[in-house]
């Protein structure tokens, strides 16, 4: 049952993404008003590698949304091959979940229906006036607006937050194909200029993406650098059409102005190779509606910077080994030889490992088998 455009709300979500509804999840937990919009019908796709580490999950389970076990595929931890050697490692707190885009987006939706928010699909917001939000339909006055608009947000720049510290840009595209999954772990497979992941998302699906810095990059023309990986993807058919998307890495000076603030891309995001853009969405949805019910949002200002800290450096890790030939050979051939280093880079990478010890068992033992080896 499509709902009213209704005159006035608390809070006004533009977006209606994982990002999006999570916030109003969170902000109807709350007790706020909150209506979201967004111009796409659902479920909403999106080029995405879909894999949900064990702290995206916890995010989700805390927002009270739980994934249908027939729609989603667990897996233990990760696998980075390349350079003819691979290693793996499994989670320390869990195991993460590869699941399609859509099947997300619905369970989300579902959660978000049952909290009583206003979700009005088909509507785009054109703008932001001095009470409100203006689009296609009407206006609606609301205390707070938040863009949930992703990637290349307008409320971002309609409320002046462009202003960004960094910011740079690779390009991923995306494949379905059908084949039962040959392993339990997400695989990053590293090669020159671009790397391929592969998650499994179902009992005989799986979701491949192929992301670099040249936007012209298909997957077509990176997949014969993988032959193991091409050969067991020659007889599987495809599913889906293959479809791309920015992944930018991006952090701005300021995340709200007035009564205007981000979540999700919109403020900020991190390299796709993370597969944390999802967690990071999440919880900074739960964390705007604690500041929000405590009318502070400079909290929220302060865990977002906080929330983003762990995944910027570990992107920065990671996208050494894309820039240096070098670095990824022989990092590679480190941790091959020595898995318990990337257990404990895993570790830090999810969230359970302390900073001293990531540095202790995994840092300065790589540094040096770089350096030795
Ligand atoms: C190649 C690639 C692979 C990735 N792999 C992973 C992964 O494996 N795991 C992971 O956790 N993350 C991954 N990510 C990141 C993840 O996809 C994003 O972090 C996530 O989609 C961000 O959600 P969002 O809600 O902020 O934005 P979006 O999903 O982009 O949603 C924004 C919404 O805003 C709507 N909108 C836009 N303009 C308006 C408007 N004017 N009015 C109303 N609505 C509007 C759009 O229609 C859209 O639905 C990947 C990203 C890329 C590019």
């Amino acid at each position: 049952m499509p709902h009213q455009i209704p005159k006035q709300t608390d809070v006004f979500i533009v977006g209606g993404g994982p990002a999006g509804l999570a916030a109003a999840i969170a902000l109807r937990g709350q007790g706020f008003g909150v209506t979201v919009a967004d111009p796409a019908l659902p479920p909403i796709d999106k080029t995405c590698g879909e894999g949900l580490m064990p702290d995206g999950l916890a995010a989700l389970a805390r927002l009270g949304v739980t994934l249908n076990p027939q729609h989603s595929f667990p897996f233990r931890g990760i696998r980075f091959v390349g350079g003819g050697s691979s290693v793996d490692a499994s989670f320390p707190n869990g195991t993460g979940a590869g699941i399609r885009r859509t099947h997300l987006h619905q369970s989300l939706i579902d959660r978000a229906e049952d909290t009583g928010a206003t979700l009005l699909w088909g509507a785009r917001v054109k703008g932001l006036s001095g009470t409100g939000v203006m689009l296609n339909g009407g206006a609606v006055e609301c205390r707070w607006v938040v863009g949930a608009d992703g990637e290349n947000s307008r409320v971002r720049q309609w409320a002046g937050l462009e202003n960004a510290r960094s910011a740079s840009l690779r390009f991923g595209f995306r494949r379905h194909y059908r084949i039962a999954p040959w392993t339990d772990c997400v695989e990053i497979y590293w090669g020159s200029g671009c790397q391929i992941y592969v998650t499994p998302i179902g009992r005989d699906e799986i979701c491949v993406v192929a992301i670099s810095r040249n936007s012209r990059l298909r997957l077509d023309e990176v997949l014969p650098m993988f032959p193991e990986l091409s050969g067991r993807l020659q007889s599987a058919a495809a599913t889906t059409t293959e479809r791309g998307a920015v992944s930018a890495t991006r952090r701005l000076a300021r995340v709200y102005r007035g009564r205007v603030v981000l979540v999700g891309d919109a403020s900020g995001s991190v390299d796709a190779i993370t597969g944390e853009g999802l967690r990071l969405g999440f919880e900074q949805g739960m964390a705007l509606a604690a500041a929000l019910a405590d009318g502070d949002l400079r909290t929220y200002a302060a865990a977002h910077r906080q929330l983003a800290r762990r995944p910027a450096f570990m992107a920065a890790l990671m996208l050494s080994m894309d820039r240096s030939a070098w670095l990824r050979r022989r990092a590679l051939r480190a941790l091959s030889s020595e898995p318990r280093i990337f257990a404990t880079q895993l570790a830090m990478h999810v969230g359970a490992a302390t900073t001293a010890d990531f540095i202790r068992r995994s840092m300065l033992p790589l540094g040096r088998h770089i350096l030795t080896a």
